[in-house]
Protein backbone atom coordinates (compact mmCIF):
# COMPACT_ATOMS: atom_id res chain seq x y z
CA UNK A 1 0.00 0.00 0.00
CA UNK A 2 2.65 2.36 1.24
CA UNK A 3 5.17 2.12 -1.87
CA UNK A 4 2.13 1.92 -3.97
CA UNK A 5 0.91 5.39 -3.50
CA UNK A 6 4.61 6.17 -3.14
CA UNK A 7 4.60 5.10 -6.74
CA UNK A 8 1.07 6.94 -7.55
CA UNK A 9 2.48 10.16 -6.38
CA UNK A 10 5.56 10.10 -8.21
CA UNK A 11 4.12 8.48 -11.61
CA UNK A 12 1.92 11.78 -11.11
CA UNK A 13 4.44 14.05 -10.68
CA UNK A 14 6.27 13.34 -13.66
CA UNK A 15 3.46 13.56 -15.60
CA UNK A 16 2.81 16.59 -14.08
CA UNK A 17 5.95 17.61 -14.86
CA UNK A 18 5.88 16.35 -18.64
CA UNK A 19 2.83 18.12 -19.25
CA UNK A 20 4.13 21.78 -17.83
CA UNK A 21 7.98 21.06 -18.78
CA UNK A 22 7.23 22.68 -23.32
CA UNK A 23 4.79 25.14 -22.01
CA UNK A 24 7.25 26.56 -19.40
CA UNK A 25 9.86 26.57 -21.74
CA UNK A 26 8.61 28.98 -24.30
CA UNK A 27 11.39 28.60 -26.87
CA UNK A 28 11.82 26.07 -29.40
CA UNK A 29 14.98 24.14 -29.74
CA UNK A 30 17.80 26.42 -30.38
CA UNK A 31 18.69 26.05 -34.27
CA UNK A 32 21.71 23.69 -35.06
CA UNK A 33 23.94 26.07 -37.28
CA UNK A 34 27.60 24.93 -38.58
CA UNK A 35 30.77 27.89 -38.45
CA UNK A 36 33.24 26.39 -40.12
CA UNK A 37 36.64 28.06 -37.86
CA UNK A 38 37.01 29.04 -34.39
CA UNK A 39 36.94 33.09 -34.81
CA UNK A 40 33.99 32.64 -36.79
CA UNK A 41 32.05 30.33 -34.22
CA UNK A 42 32.93 32.89 -31.18
CA UNK A 43 31.20 35.71 -33.46
CA UNK A 44 28.11 33.18 -34.84
CA UNK A 45 27.76 32.82 -30.84
CA UNK A 46 27.84 36.63 -29.69
CA UNK A 47 24.57 37.23 -32.12
CA UNK A 48 22.61 34.00 -31.67
CA UNK A 49 22.73 33.08 -27.98
CA UNK A 50 20.64 30.99 -26.36
CA UNK A 51 18.61 30.68 -30.39
CA UNK A 52 21.25 28.67 -31.87
CA UNK A 53 23.29 25.86 -31.07
CA UNK A 54 26.97 26.25 -32.79
CA UNK A 55 29.03 23.74 -34.10
CA UNK A 56 32.53 25.07 -34.96
CA UNK A 57 34.37 22.58 -37.70
CA UNK A 58 38.38 23.67 -37.08
CA UNK A 59 38.73 24.01 -33.16
CA UNK A 60 40.86 26.78 -30.84
CA UNK A 61 44.58 26.31 -31.98
CA UNK A 62 43.59 24.26 -34.88
CA UNK A 63 44.27 25.22 -38.99
CA UNK A 64 41.33 25.75 -41.21
CA UNK A 65 44.04 26.01 -43.93
CA UNK A 66 45.02 21.82 -43.65
CA UNK A 67 42.22 20.90 -42.14
CA UNK A 68 40.76 17.44 -43.17
CA UNK A 69 36.59 17.16 -42.29
CA UNK A 70 35.74 14.29 -40.05
CA UNK A 71 32.08 12.08 -39.91
CA UNK A 72 31.37 14.12 -37.60
CA UNK A 73 31.68 17.10 -39.00
CA UNK A 74 29.47 15.85 -42.17
CA UNK A 75 26.54 14.85 -39.72
CA UNK A 76 27.10 18.59 -38.02
CA UNK A 77 26.56 19.98 -41.43
CA UNK A 78 24.07 17.98 -42.85
CA UNK A 79 21.81 18.62 -39.82
CA UNK A 80 22.43 22.84 -39.74
CA UNK A 81 19.64 24.76 -41.20
CA UNK A 82 22.51 27.98 -41.22
CA UNK A 83 26.22 27.64 -42.08
CA UNK A 84 28.63 30.64 -41.73
CA UNK A 85 31.70 30.15 -43.58
CA UNK A 86 34.63 32.67 -43.95
CA UNK A 87 35.01 32.58 -48.08
CA UNK A 88 37.54 34.02 -49.77
CA UNK A 89 39.10 30.59 -50.47
CA UNK A 90 39.66 29.96 -47.24
CA UNK A 91 37.40 26.97 -46.79
CA UNK A 92 38.86 24.93 -49.60
CA UNK A 93 37.41 22.03 -48.23
CA UNK A 94 33.68 23.38 -47.89
CA UNK A 95 32.11 22.77 -51.12
CA UNK A 96 33.35 19.17 -51.34
CA UNK A 97 32.15 19.01 -47.63
CA UNK A 98 28.63 20.83 -48.07
CA UNK A 99 28.38 18.13 -51.23
CA UNK A 100 29.28 14.96 -49.04
CA UNK A 101 26.87 16.13 -46.46
CA UNK A 102 24.17 17.24 -48.59
CA UNK A 103 23.69 20.41 -46.88
CA UNK A 104 20.61 22.08 -48.43
CA UNK A 105 20.27 24.86 -45.34
CA UNK A 106 21.71 28.53 -46.17
CA UNK A 107 25.00 29.59 -46.64
CA UNK A 108 26.21 33.26 -44.66
CA UNK A 109 29.61 34.01 -45.66
CA UNK A 110 30.98 36.50 -43.66
CA UNK A 111 33.08 38.10 -45.47
CA UNK A 112 30.12 39.31 -48.20
CA UNK A 113 30.65 43.32 -49.06
CA UNK A 114 34.46 43.39 -47.80
CA UNK A 115 36.79 44.42 -50.17
CA UNK A 116 39.71 41.92 -50.00
CA UNK A 117 42.85 42.32 -50.26
CA UNK A 118 44.89 40.73 -53.34
CA UNK A 119 48.14 40.06 -54.21
CA UNK A 120 49.80 42.33 -57.62
CA UNK A 121 52.14 40.72 -59.40
CA UNK A 122 55.17 41.10 -57.19
CA UNK A 123 53.05 38.58 -54.15
CA UNK A 124 52.44 41.71 -52.45
CA UNK A 125 49.58 42.67 -50.62
CA UNK A 126 47.70 45.89 -51.82
CA UNK A 127 45.26 47.68 -52.72
CA UNK A 128 44.48 50.99 -54.07
CA UNK A 129 43.70 52.94 -50.87
CA UNK A 130 47.45 51.88 -49.66
CA UNK A 131 49.00 54.35 -47.88
CA UNK A 132 52.08 51.56 -47.43
CA UNK A 133 52.82 50.93 -50.78
CA UNK A 134 55.56 52.94 -51.43
CA UNK A 135 57.30 51.04 -48.58
CA UNK A 136 56.06 47.46 -49.41
CA UNK A 137 57.83 48.69 -53.07
CA UNK A 138 60.91 49.53 -51.56
CA UNK A 139 61.83 46.41 -49.63
CA UNK A 140 59.98 43.57 -51.15
CA UNK A 141 61.14 41.01 -53.23
CA UNK A 142 60.84 40.10 -56.60
CA UNK A 143 60.32 36.42 -56.30
CA UNK A 144 57.72 35.93 -54.05
CA UNK A 145 55.56 36.15 -57.54
CA UNK A 146 57.28 32.87 -59.09
CA UNK A 147 56.96 31.05 -55.56
CA UNK A 148 53.12 31.94 -55.67
CA UNK A 149 52.80 30.31 -59.05
CA UNK A 150 54.47 27.25 -58.75
CA UNK A 151 52.07 26.65 -55.62
CA UNK A 152 48.91 27.48 -58.13
CA UNK A 153 50.15 24.50 -59.90
CA UNK A 154 50.23 22.36 -57.06
CA UNK A 155 47.16 22.94 -56.29
CA UNK A 156 45.51 20.73 -58.89
CA UNK A 157 47.46 17.73 -57.04
CA UNK A 158 45.03 18.01 -53.84
CA UNK A 159 41.67 18.90 -55.04
CA UNK A 160 39.83 21.41 -53.06
CA UNK A 161 42.90 23.48 -52.05
CA UNK A 162 42.44 26.76 -53.56
CA UNK A 163 43.03 29.97 -52.71
CA UNK A 164 42.79 32.00 -54.89
CA UNK A 165 44.21 35.86 -55.49
CA UNK A 166 42.53 37.18 -52.25
CA UNK A 167 43.88 37.01 -48.63
CA UNK A 168 41.09 35.41 -46.74
CA UNK A 169 42.15 37.02 -43.73
CA UNK A 170 40.17 39.65 -43.04
CA UNK A 171 39.05 38.89 -39.63
CA UNK A 172 42.39 40.53 -38.71
CA UNK A 173 40.55 43.66 -39.07
CA UNK A 174 38.63 45.02 -36.56
CA UNK A 175 36.42 47.00 -39.30
CA UNK A 176 35.92 44.08 -41.40
CA UNK A 177 34.97 42.15 -38.31
CA UNK A 178 31.79 44.85 -38.31
CA UNK A 179 30.97 43.42 -41.43
CA UNK A 180 31.49 39.91 -40.34
CA UNK A 181 28.80 40.25 -37.19
CA UNK A 182 26.51 42.55 -39.91
CA UNK A 183 26.41 39.21 -41.97
CA UNK A 184 25.91 36.71 -39.58
CA UNK A 185 23.14 38.90 -37.76
CA UNK A 186 21.50 39.30 -40.97
CA UNK A 187 21.58 35.52 -41.52
CA UNK A 188 20.00 34.49 -38.35
CA UNK A 189 17.23 37.17 -38.66
CA UNK A 190 16.34 36.07 -42.32
CA UNK A 191 16.16 31.94 -40.86
CA UNK A 192 14.78 33.20 -37.54
CA UNK A 193 12.69 36.51 -38.21
CA UNK A 194 10.82 35.51 -34.80
CA UNK A 195 14.40 36.40 -32.51
CA UNK A 196 15.50 38.86 -35.04
CA UNK A 197 15.24 41.57 -32.02
CA UNK A 198 17.14 39.56 -30.20
CA UNK A 199 19.67 39.07 -32.76
CA UNK A 200 20.05 43.07 -33.38
CA UNK A 201 20.29 43.43 -29.68
CA UNK A 202 23.11 41.21 -29.33
CA UNK A 203 25.05 43.19 -32.36
CA UNK A 204 24.61 46.24 -31.11
CA UNK A 205 26.14 45.27 -27.62
CA UNK A 206 28.82 43.35 -29.65
CA UNK A 207 29.46 46.45 -32.50
CA UNK A 208 30.09 48.57 -29.49
CA UNK A 209 32.10 46.31 -27.72
CA UNK A 210 34.69 45.58 -31.55
CA UNK A 211 35.09 49.51 -31.36
CA UNK A 212 36.20 49.97 -28.19
CA UNK A 213 39.01 47.46 -28.94
CA UNK A 214 39.61 49.10 -32.44
CA UNK A 215 40.40 52.50 -30.48
CA UNK A 216 42.23 50.75 -27.82
CA UNK A 217 44.53 48.57 -30.45
CA UNK A 218 44.68 51.40 -32.65
CA UNK A 219 45.73 53.57 -29.59
CA UNK A 220 48.39 50.55 -28.66
CA UNK A 221 49.83 50.13 -32.30
CA UNK A 222 50.77 53.87 -32.82
CA UNK A 223 52.85 53.81 -30.02
CA UNK A 224 55.37 52.25 -32.03
CA UNK A 225 57.89 54.03 -33.60
CA UNK A 226 58.28 53.63 -37.81
CA UNK A 227 61.05 51.91 -38.03
CA UNK A 228 59.80 49.07 -36.23
CA UNK A 229 56.89 48.30 -37.86
CA UNK A 230 58.07 45.33 -40.03
CA UNK A 231 56.76 42.23 -38.20
CA UNK A 232 57.76 38.83 -39.42
CA UNK A 233 55.07 35.47 -38.61
CA UNK A 234 54.91 32.22 -40.33
CA UNK A 235 52.55 32.79 -42.61
CA UNK A 236 51.01 35.76 -44.27
CA UNK A 237 47.70 35.95 -42.37
CA UNK A 238 48.25 39.80 -40.86
CA UNK A 239 47.70 41.95 -43.78
CA UNK A 240 44.46 43.39 -43.16
CA UNK A 241 46.10 43.72 -39.60
CA UNK A 242 48.68 45.60 -41.01
CA UNK A 243 47.10 47.50 -43.72
CA UNK A 244 45.13 48.88 -40.58
CA UNK A 245 47.50 49.77 -38.66
CA UNK A 246 50.41 50.53 -40.35
CA UNK A 247 52.69 47.80 -40.49
CA UNK A 248 54.49 45.92 -42.56
CA UNK A 249 54.13 42.05 -42.32
CA UNK A 250 56.47 39.05 -43.95
CA UNK A 251 56.49 35.63 -43.57
CA UNK A 252 58.12 33.12 -45.16
CA UNK A 253 54.95 30.95 -45.89
CA UNK A 254 52.29 32.29 -48.05
CA UNK A 255 48.46 32.75 -47.70
CA UNK A 256 48.18 29.51 -46.50
CA UNK A 257 50.33 27.28 -44.13
CA UNK A 258 49.85 24.59 -46.74
CA UNK A 259 52.32 26.79 -48.96
CA UNK A 260 55.53 25.34 -49.55
CA UNK A 261 58.73 27.80 -48.81
CA UNK A 262 61.78 28.51 -51.17
CA UNK A 263 64.93 28.91 -50.45
CA UNK A 264 65.46 31.82 -52.16
CA UNK A 265 62.80 33.54 -50.29
CA UNK A 266 63.74 32.66 -46.68
CA UNK A 267 67.43 33.70 -47.48
CA UNK A 268 65.91 36.89 -48.77
CA UNK A 269 64.18 37.48 -45.49
CA UNK A 270 66.73 36.52 -43.13
CA UNK A 271 69.09 39.53 -45.28
CA UNK A 272 65.86 41.39 -44.87
CA UNK A 273 66.03 40.98 -40.82
CA UNK A 274 69.65 42.06 -40.79
CA UNK A 275 69.75 44.85 -43.45
CA UNK A 276 66.33 46.29 -41.19
CA UNK A 277 67.55 45.66 -37.76
CA UNK A 278 64.16 44.03 -37.09
CA UNK A 279 64.50 42.88 -33.10
CA UNK A 280 61.66 40.16 -33.56
CA UNK A 281 60.11 37.45 -34.83
CA UNK A 282 56.53 36.37 -33.86
CA UNK A 283 55.51 32.48 -33.96
CA UNK A 284 51.76 31.75 -34.80
CA UNK A 285 49.66 29.42 -32.75
CA UNK A 286 48.55 27.30 -36.10
CA UNK A 287 51.31 27.09 -37.47
CA UNK A 288 54.64 24.57 -37.61
CA UNK A 289 56.87 27.21 -36.57
CA UNK A 290 60.75 25.42 -36.74
CA UNK A 291 61.14 27.77 -40.07
CA UNK A 292 60.59 30.88 -37.86
CA UNK A 293 62.82 29.78 -35.46
CA UNK A 294 65.71 29.24 -37.48
CA UNK A 295 65.59 32.37 -38.85
CA UNK A 296 65.62 34.03 -35.17
CA UNK A 297 68.57 31.48 -34.62
CA UNK A 298 70.63 33.36 -37.96
CA UNK A 299 69.68 36.66 -37.38
CA UNK A 300 69.62 38.43 -33.77
CA UNK A 301 66.21 38.75 -33.90
CA UNK A 302 64.44 36.71 -30.85
CA UNK A 303 61.17 35.36 -30.57
CA UNK A 304 58.98 37.93 -30.05
CA UNK A 305 55.91 35.74 -28.58
CA UNK A 306 52.77 34.03 -30.14
CA UNK A 307 50.26 35.82 -32.14
CA UNK A 308 47.08 34.22 -32.98
CA UNK A 309 46.06 34.07 -36.60
CA UNK A 310 43.81 31.43 -38.05
CA UNK A 311 42.26 30.51 -34.52
CA UNK A 312 41.58 31.14 -31.09
CA UNK A 313 43.54 29.82 -28.13
CA UNK A 314 41.56 27.32 -25.85
CA UNK A 315 39.66 28.52 -22.96
CA UNK A 316 42.73 28.70 -20.72
CA UNK A 317 44.72 30.52 -23.27
CA UNK A 318 44.95 34.22 -23.73
CA UNK A 319 43.01 34.28 -27.00
CA UNK A 320 39.79 32.46 -26.61
CA UNK A 321 37.39 34.40 -27.91
CA UNK A 322 38.04 37.08 -31.29
CA UNK A 323 37.91 39.91 -29.02
CA UNK A 324 40.56 38.76 -26.66
CA UNK A 325 42.58 37.59 -29.89
CA UNK A 326 42.84 41.25 -31.08
CA UNK A 327 44.03 42.62 -28.08
CA UNK A 328 46.23 40.02 -27.09
CA UNK A 329 48.25 40.41 -30.59
CA UNK A 330 48.11 44.19 -30.51
CA UNK A 331 49.77 43.78 -27.02
CA UNK A 332 52.22 40.53 -27.78
CA UNK A 333 53.62 42.89 -30.80
CA UNK A 334 53.81 46.27 -28.89
CA UNK A 335 55.59 44.73 -26.51
CA UNK A 336 58.26 42.83 -28.26
CA UNK A 337 58.39 45.54 -30.78
CA UNK A 338 59.13 48.45 -28.40
CA UNK A 339 61.75 46.94 -26.87
ZN1 LIG B 1 45.97 31.59 -42.68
Amino acid sequence: MFSRRILLTSVSALAALALTLPTTTWAKEPIPVVATFSILGDMVERIGGEHIAVTTLVGPDEDAHVYQPTPQAARAVAEADLMFVNGLDFEGWLERLAQAAAFDGALVVATDGIEALTFDEHGDEQDDHDEHKDDHDDHEDKDHKDDYDKHEGEHDDHAGHDHGAFDPHAWQSLTHAVTYVDNITAGLAKADPENAADYYANRATYVAEIEALNVDVTAIMAGLPEEKRTVITSHDAFGYFAHAYGFNFEAPQGLSTESEVSAADVAELIEQIRKEGISAVFIEAIADNRLLKQIANETDATIGGTLYSDGLSNAEGPASTYLDMMRHNAETLSKALSN
